[in-house]
């Protein structure tokens, strides 16, 4: 058994936040950090400009390398995936390639994250992709470069599409995006929405909105999706971005509570959940949205602030988190 004062799950923006306030303010404190690949501290934000050529080596998403996040004395186990808490035990089962192995802990921080919505549609194996993780990032790139896609649809026109149409574009690829709503970026007013599509039109995109994808069959050459509103789109490759669920099971069977519509798990301001000494924060957590209320809003940049705060009151530091606005910026083919 590996016994830490705290254990943190998730090694991504929430997590190694979490972990580099609670060094700053305690410097004996030990500190141990799962994650379930080997890409700790990479900025998954920045994949889309990675595939765009922009980011020139995928190393250089690292907001920190190895060597600088061992300087802060954190056991990282990557490639270890959580398994279970027992939060009576103050333990955590995990896995690795070597077996099992129980962590027990003083105090508990689950920052897993999100993992990507599914588009609910049979499709042939490898017609669909998604774009979350660092290997989702591999695979695409390995299928950009290997299989040369002459044409790609992206289902889903939120930030990430917009983002990874540009990319695409640039590399000269053809791209239609299907938008289940009526407009693009439906974060936005539409006025602002009819906007960006203009701008997405000028640059030779097919965008269709208003329509889902309802089969995805393999054709001669590529794929052939149809969509609600009849259309037929054919393409080599298909990427579907339409949104992430909380990656909540490990607390929701470890009894947390649970925010019932999105399964995001409930947290008060100091990042506490409804279990004693288990703290949350990131894409798994329903968030203070200062206007709105509790809402879902899974973003890097608050998952940032929500770890430092967490990293700081797993410590019996007072610290709250103030709240969220909603605030985007977003660049579309702009060059
Ligand atoms: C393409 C793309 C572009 C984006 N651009 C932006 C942007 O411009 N601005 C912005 O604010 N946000 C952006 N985001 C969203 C942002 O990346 C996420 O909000 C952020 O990564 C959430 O961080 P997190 O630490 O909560 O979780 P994640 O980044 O999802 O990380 C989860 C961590 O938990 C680990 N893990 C999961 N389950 C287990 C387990 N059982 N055991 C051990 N480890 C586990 C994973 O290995 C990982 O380390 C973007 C996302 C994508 C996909």
């Amino acid at each position: 058994m590996i016994t830490t004062d705290l254990l943190i799950i998730g090694g991504s923006d929430a997590g190694i936040s979490a972990a580099l306030r609670a060094r700053e303010l305690d410097d004996q404190v030990s500190i141990t950090l799962l994650l379930s690949d080997d890409f700790p501290n990479f900025s998954i934000c920045g994949i889309p400009y990675a595939l765009s050529g922009e980011v020139t080596d995928w190393h250089h998403l690292a907001h920190r390398t190895r060597s600088d996040l061992e300087a802060y004395h954190i056991a990282f186990h990557s490639n270890t995936v959580a398994d279970k808490i027992d939060s009576e035990a103050h333990q955590v089962l995990a896995h690795n390639s070597d077996g099992s192995q129980v962590f027990a802990y003083q105090k508990l921080l689950v920052a897993t994250g999100a993992r990507p919505k599914s588009l609910g549609v049979t499709a042939p194996t490898a017609a669909t992709h998604v774009l979350r993780t660092m290997a989702d990032f591999f695979a695409i790139e390995d299928l950009l470069t290997t299989n040369k896609p002459e044409r790609v649809a992206i289902v889903g026109a939120g930030y990430v599409g917009l983002e990874v149409t540009e990319a695409l574009i640039k590399r000269g690829i053809a791209v239609t995006m299907i938008q289940r709503g009526q407009e693009v970026l439906s974060t936005v007013d539409s006025a602002m929405g009819q906007e960006v599509h203009h701008v997405l039109s000028a640059h030779g995109v097919a965008v269709l909105t208003d329509q889902t994808v309802t089969e995805i069959k393999s054709a001669k050459k590529g794929y052939m999706v149809t969509t609600s509103a009849d259309e037929t789109i054919h393409a080599d490759l298909i990427l579907v971005v339409i949104g992430v669920v909380p990656n909540s099971q490990l607390l929701a069977q470890a009894g947390a509570q649970l925010d019932a519509a999105t399964r995001a798990v409930k947290v008060d301001d100091a990042m506490r959940t409804s279990l004693p000494d288990i703290y949350a924060a990131g894409d798994l957590v329903l968030t203070k949205h200062r206007l709105l209320g509790n809402t879902y809003l899974p973003l890097g940049t608050t998952a940032h602030k929500q770890g430092r705060i967490a990293g700081a009151t797993m410590l019996g530091r007072s610290a709250v988190f103030q709240g969220v606005l909603g605030s985007q910026v977003v660049t579309v083919l702009v060059w």
